[in-house]
């Protein structure tokens, strides 16, 4: 694969960074989609932040061999914490990790002020949506695309999130299925949710019978009390 191309999962994410965005991509272990969006010509100029000694590392490494050491500035810090409000950044990617993580990424850089508010987030967890989606409506953010599709045998979901002059509202429905995705029911999201539903019902069926096995453990030890009981009224 040549650094301008990227895997299905982040070109998805890729195509939705808007033309000559200032990007923060947050969590950039390698640097690959940065790199590819300069390489193609689509921004001029990206924050690559790494928490991660190694990853941050071979970030560098990507940054230099393709020679983009002055469009691209690699840097080592917790989440937000790689961007100051004077980057003046005006998007930002993180992908690849929890949607509980990347949750906690985004509160913890507006707790720190070094998320705005104005930026568009393109987010990609690899699972946690709803706790996603949950925070981005509580923080007055509208999902504005959404996409789902499938890399490598996995399935993996894009949120694209801004803050619009009047926030949208969700149901609990469209916070767990994703607001657009559950009206377009494509064929990939029809099966993530089939097996989830298999999933699903088994465990219903763990917890009936262990509520069995309780139920059993319960009247077993009722019976035993029954006994002692009865034993100890004779004796008396
Ligand atoms: N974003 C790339 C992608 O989607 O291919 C890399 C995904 S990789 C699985 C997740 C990266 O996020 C790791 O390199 C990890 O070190 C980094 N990471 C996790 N928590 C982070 C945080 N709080 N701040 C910055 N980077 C973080």
């Amino acid at each position: 694969m040549n650094a301008n191309e990227l895997s299905p999962r982040l070109q998805v994410v890729a195509d939705y960074v808007p033309k000559d965005a200032r990007l923060a991509d947050i969590g950039s272990d390698h640097a690959y989609l940065p790199v590819a969006l300069v390489l193609n010509k689509k921004i001029q100029y990206a924050i690559a932040g790494e928490v991660v000694q190694g990853p941050y590392e071979a970030a560098q490494r990507q940054v230099a061999k393709n020679g983009l050491g002055e469009s691209i500035e690699v840097r080592l810090a917790d989440g937000m914490e790689a961007v100051f409000l004077e980057d003046q950044v005006d998007a930002v990617t993180i992908c690849g990790m929890g949607g509980v993580l990347i949750r906690d990424i985004l509160a913890r850089g507006k707790n720190l002020q070094r998320l705005s508010g104005s930026e568009k987030l393109i987010l990609q967890p690899n699972v946690g949506e709803k706790q996603l989606r949950e925070w981005l409506t509580v923080e007055g953010y509208t999902i504005t695309a959404e996409e789902i599709l499938e890399d490598h045998r996995k399935v993996y979901e894009v949120i694209v999130a801004e803050k619009l002059e009047a926030a949208a509202e969700y149901t609990p429905q469209e916070l767990l299925f994703g607001p657009f995705l559950l009206q377009e029911r494509s064929a990939i999201f029809l099966e993530k949710w089939q097996r989830q539903l298999e999933k699903l019902e088994k465990v219903r069926a763990n917890l009936a019978r262990s509520d069995q096995q309780l139920a059993e453990k319960i009247a077993q030890v009722e019976q035993e009390i029954q006994w002692i009981q009865e034993v100890l009224d004779e004796s008396k």
